[in-house]
């Protein structure tokens, strides 16, 4: 395989997001009737994937007391299909070397007050040591786009992740985020085994990208648009989408995220199993205040495009990370969210190696700094029942053939008993006694919600399994 990035071709490929339609939408549901806001809440929480006009419609129906149902409805959508359990990862930076511009971003080419650093093998291993002595199962890898990060090197550091095993700790699954590939590229990254390749367009508005994306590979809009259509290509059924917010109008890049779900449906009879959100954070050497000064989005917004794509797209999984403050986060869990990052940290190399400059080697600066073991505690507080499981792609179960949650009784089949599996292990292994008492006392309600029936026999004998040592049990 030749190294490097690959050559940016665009020939033939056409933008799928029709920016004038999405402003029609917009403009022609202004001001709906509670009633038809109810008949399309009503329509998600009979588990139908919503149409564009519906989406627009609930993006108009803007007034608290609208709001408010919007957001009840979320609630209801959330227990309805995914139950308690809150899944957990970290993301693990690998290098902050990178060609782009992107104005946002304190990894951009022309920064200078980024310490670059790329990981060398030992201090990867140590990273991941680190992470697992912390009780981490799942990572997200995150790589700056230069010629030093090609997809062989990829595939390659992802293979050194899975390898390191320290005490009962292992990684168990790997998420990537990192550019668009070419199918080559992308069928060299799934060797390795890895669980869902991320891409964020930033902003759907194609103007908007092309200012902010001045120069380097990432300055071709259909280029990224276009990313993980070749993932698919090359078999990875297992994608990420998002939007960063702050660029252009939450409206335009909400209803953008459902049309990119709607294109990877069509055409693949598969959606993405992820969508991310994140608002733009401060950044070392980056004017984050002069980026936003026009679509900032307040909490207000941002919690009702969250709902809003909870109802839109039921069995897609939704992932909010540190970037938000810990206030906010707790409040948006019962909207749906279904993935958050514990005790991340994000500068490179700062899992191991304690650095008062660590925000100089940082991608941008995070709002929630609590330990995992925090987060999980406060988590058993209010109800939810933390998951490190990766049973699903272990057990093939992605992509066409299995759309997560689709199936009925999905998550008490299968989510909700690995949820309190690999929660155990988590609490035997790795908890704090306050932890350990919170989590026991959550698990044990769990338990108590589940009907007499063979699945919860099966479910307690694993659990005996686990408590005598045994560990990786999954359904
Ligand atoms: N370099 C690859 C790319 O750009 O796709 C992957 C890694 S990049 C470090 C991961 C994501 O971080 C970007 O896609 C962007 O959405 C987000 N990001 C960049 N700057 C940010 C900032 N200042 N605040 C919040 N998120 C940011
Ligand atoms: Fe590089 Fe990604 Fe940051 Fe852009 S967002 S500067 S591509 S690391």
């Amino acid at each position: 395989m030749k190294r490097g990035l690959p050559k940016v071709e665009t020939e033939g490929l056409k933008s799928f997001i029709p920016q004038d339609e999405i402003f029609q939408w917009l403009e022609k549901t202004q001001n709906p009737t509670p009633e038809r806001v109810r008949e399309i809440i009503q329509r998600s929480l009979d588990k139908n994937r919503l149409e564009p006009e519906e989406m627009a419609t609930l993006i108009n129906a803007d007034s608290p007391e609208m709001a408010e149902e919007i957001f009840e409805g979320a609630r209801e959508l959330k227990r309805r299909i995914y139950g308690n359990r809150i899944v957990l990862f970290a993301p693990l930076y690998v290098g902050n070397e990178c060609v782009n511009k992107c104005e946002y971003c304190g990894f951009r080419v022309d920064n200078e007050e980024v310490h670059r650093k790329t990981l060398l093998t030992e201090e990867l291993v140590a990273e991941v040591e680190a992470l697992e002595d912390g009780g981490h199962k799942r990572l997200i890898m995150v790589y700056g786009e230069h010629p030093k990060y090609d997809a062989q090197y990829i595939h390659d550091t992802v293979k050194e992740v899975y390898t390191v095993k320290k005490g009962p700790g292992e990684i168990r699954r790997v998420n990537i985020n990192a550019a668009p590939l070419n199918i080559e590229g992308f069928k060299k990254v799934k060797e390795a085994e890895i669980g869902t390749y991320q891409i964020f367009q930033e902003t759907y508005h194609q103007e908007t990208y092309e200012k902010v994306h001045a120069a380097g590979p990432k300055s071709n809009y259909l280029w990224r648009l276009h990313g993980l259509d070749r993932a698919m290509e090359a078999g990875i059924d297992d994608l990420g989408i998002g939007a960063l917010l702050g660029l252009y109008d939450w409206k335009f890049e909400t209803m953008a995220l459902l049309y990119h779900t709607i294109h990877l449906e069509k055409r693949f009879n598969v959606g993405p199993h992820t969508i991310s959100f994140p608002r733009l954070e401060p950044a070392v050497g980056t004017d984050i205040d002069s980026i936003t000064e026009e679509y900032e989005v307040s909490d207000f917004d941002f919690k009702r495009l969250v709902a809003i794509l909870r109802l839109a797209v039921p069995y897609t999984g939704l992932i909010l990370t540190c970037r938000e403050t810990t206030e906010l986060r707790n409040e948006m869990l019962s909207f749906g969210v279904s993935q958050i990052d514990g005790g991340s940290s994000i500068g490179v190399g700062s899992y191991s190696e304690e650095d008062p400059e660590a925000f100089k080697k940082s991608q941008f600066l995070l709002g929630d700094n609590r330990s995992l073991d925090q987060v999980i505690r406060e988590l058993c507080d209010a109800g939810f029942i933390p998951s490190f499981c990766t049973g699903c792609y272990r057990k093939g179960r992605t992509g066409e053939h299995f759309m997560e949650f689709a199936i009925p009784g999905f998550v008490k089949r299968f989510c909700t008993p690995n949820a309190v599996l690999t929660f155990l292990e988590y609490l035997n292994d790795y908890s704090s006694g306050e932890t350990l008492s919170a989590g026991l006392d959550q698990i044990n309600r769990e338990l108590e919600a589940m009907p007499v029936s063979k699945a919860k026999d099966e479910l307690q004998e694993r659990m005996e399994q686990v408590k005598a040592g045994q560990r990786d049990l999954y359904f």
